[in-house]
């Protein structure tokens, strides 16, 4: 049985134990990489090294050090010159955590928001900032509103720019815009 069955597509070539932290350096193991045109390609045109962090192991924080491959499209039809290599289910463009570990702090950020929450993640071994928490809970998709079935006024809502929430120094907000059913 796979230790981390979610790093499957990825070979850990090492694996380096800091104070805090434990480092996993790593490269996938596919040959080719695929454009999102559709092709695949093995014309590798530059290397780079990225890092993803992760859940923590054994009270340490986890960063998967990944030397993404650059490659180069050959499909005539596309647009693009060179694509950098995703892995499925772990990496999307511009995401520093993997989605295990987003889930975690997005579930932190709803249960509680800004400082609270990063006080309480670091107890679990997790170093997130208050903004990183409340960026996760805002990019969340819109609730349906046939959803929200009870509202109570300590209830906090960060959901794109709007805020029912007291702020952090303790103020209310100008107005509360609830709903009753
Ligand atoms: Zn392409």
């Amino acid at each position: 049985m796979e230790l981390f069955p979610y790093l499957s597509a990825l070979l850990i070539e090492e694996v380096e134990r800091r104070p805090n932290q434990v480092v996993l350096r790593t490269r996938v193991r596919a040959m080719t990489g695929c454009c999102r045109c559709g092709h695949s390609s093995a014309r590798v045109h530059g290397r780079y090294v990225r890092r993803l962090r992760d859940v923590p192991v054994g009270g340490l924080g986890v960063v998967i050090e990944l030397c993404v491959r650059r490659f180069r499209c050959e499909n005539p039809a596309c647009t693009a010159v060179t694509f950098a290599e995703q892995i499925a289910g772990l990496t999307t463009p511009h995401s520093r955590h993997t989605p295990l570990l987003r889930g975690v702090l997005t579930q932190i950020g709803l249960a509680l928001a800004g400082r609270a929450g990063a006080r309480l993640a670091a107890v679990g071994g997790l170093t997130v900032g208050k903004d990183t928490l409340l960026r996760l809970v805002r990019s969340l998709p819109e609730p349906e509103v046939g959803k929200v079935e009870i509202l109570g006024v300590d209830d906090f809502a960060f959901r794109k720019g709007r805020h029912y929430g007291f702020d952090r120094h303790g103020h209310p907000p100008a107005a509360v815009p609830l709903r009753l059913p």
